[in-house]
């Protein structure tokens, strides 16, 4: 678990600005869930045998006797929300972002709290639907400037072709169980699909030879997942079918996608999700087509620093103030001035000192201007500014003429 500091926060902002805005263009609504839910809902969810359930959650005993776990994902807790406060009436399009919680191995990129912004739709049935997620990701990327991201798309099918394909996958692992890491092995047994999600070199050679899901895909479900990729051709958003792509947990079927990167080293994938039809029911809701995504937010800000994005500084102007008399009218100055310029970000010096130590801290700021009270500034109802960025001599402005430039110079678009 790490902390996020100030030098790094105007990154974290421009990616959930930026997120929060296309969200806005697609008319989502946040939904905020709490962090901590009774384990069970993230059993009965996520699946009894995936690496979540079995050794990630942070799970406790509260004073009651009961068992409680730090969310590790979004999904379960918004079909919670969702169902408990009868928002399935109609279809929704939800988003939700936080921390998340896995007691994971921690490495570059894989952290035991980290962020995730998800969506969940609810009630859509088409693949509409499922095209609109990736479209919206895709549209991200390139309002943040993030190119290279490879998206694989696969489908699970509906629940009996799954089962039809367990049986024949089963047998082909079961004539290559010697050559299977440990863990795998034991998925033959429980849940033997996510054997194709395994890490493990070995294993993943003998699940390149696995048969493969698609040629088990009923009629319909086939046509689902053809129009997808068809609307992704349309939109010229290139992607790769990767039929082992399932993933790490039980509840999706149908479509289900993920964005990967190759310059995070081995934890590339920036977003990941999927249909899940059957959770909300499996929850104690009414049947109700859904499906959802979520977004990384370590790995995408991992990202945005490694492209170098210029980053705006924190403050405009940093105003310093020598003598008493100017000491003491500075904050209500800056407080006009704050009226008079809206969004102006403006940093007032405290705790006085020399010219010289006031200037040092104005440039520290990061700054673009110094704006400059002393006794003679004061007498003569002016400010001094100074550029701080670039070259340019102090000049004297009216408090007026000061209010017109900084409104032009600093003005924000929001
Ligand atoms: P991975 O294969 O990387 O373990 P996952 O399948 O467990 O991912 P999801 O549960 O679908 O991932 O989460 C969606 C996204 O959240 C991931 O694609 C990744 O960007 C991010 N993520 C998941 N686990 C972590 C973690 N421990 N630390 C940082 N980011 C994570
Ligand atoms: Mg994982």
């Amino acid at each position: 678990m790490h902390d996020i500091l100030p030098e790094r926060i105007a990154l974290w902002h421009r990616l959930e600005d930026a997120v929060r805005g296309i969200l806005a263009g697609y008319g989502y609504a946040e939904i905020r869930t709490p962090l901590v839910e009774v384990t069970d809902l993230f059993r009965r969810s996520i699946g009894e045998v995936t690496d979540i359930v079995e050794k990630e959650m942070y799970s406790f005993d509260d004073r009651n006797g009961d068992s409680l776990s730090l969310r590790p994902e979004g999904t379960a807790s918004c079909v919670r929300a969702a169902i408990e406060h009868g928002l399935l009436v109609q279809p929704q399009r939800l988003w939700y972002r936080g921390p998340m919680f896995r007691y994971e191995r921690p490495q570059r990129g894989r952290y035991r709290q980290f962020h995730q912004i998800g969506v969940e739709t609810f009630g859509l049935a088409g693949p509409d639907i499922d095209l609109e997620l990736i479209l919206l990701t895709a549209r991200l990327w390139c309002a943040l400037g993030l190119q290279g991201f490879r998206l694989e798309i696969n489908s699970l099918g509906d629940s009996d072709e799954r089962l039809a394909y367990r049986e024949r996958l089963l047998a082909y692992l079961h004539d290559h169980a010697d050559q299977l890491d440990a863990e795998s092995c034991k998925r033959l047994h429980t849940n033997p699909l996510r054997v194709l999600d395994s890490k493990h070199p070995q294993t993943r050679q003998i699940v390149a030879a696995a048969p493969s899901l698609m040629d088990y895909l009923g009629a319909e479900t086939r046509s689902h997942f053809e129009r997808i990729c068809h609307g992704l051709d349309e939109a010229g958003i290139d992607y790769q079918v990767n039929p082992r792509l399932v993933r790490g947990l039980d509840y999706y079927n149908r479509t289900v996608f993920e964005w990967i990167t190759d310059d995070l080293g081995a934890q590339g994938t920036v977003c990941a999700g999927g249909r899940y039809d059957s959770l909300v029911e499996q929850l104690g809701g009414k049947a109700t087509p859904a499906v959802g995504f979520a977004m990384g937010l370590e790995r995408l800000v991992e990202l945005l620093e490694l492209t170098g994005h210029a980053v705006d500084p924190a403050v405009d102007a940093y105003l310093v103030a020598f003598g008493d008399a100017a000491q003491q009218a500075a904050p209500m100055l800056a407080e006009r001035l704050r009226d008079a310029v809206p969004r102006l970000r403006l940093m007032t010096h405290c705790g006085g000192g020399s010219v010289k130590s006031q200037f040092k801290k104005a440039d520290r700021s990061g700054a673009r201007y110094a704006l400059v009270l002393g006794e003679t500034e004061l007498e003569r109802d002016v400010f001094g500014i100074k550029p701080l960025r670039e070259e340019g001599d102090q000049r004297d402005l009216g408090f007026d003429e000061l209010a017109t430039f900084l409104s032009q110079s600093c003005g924000r678009d929001l």
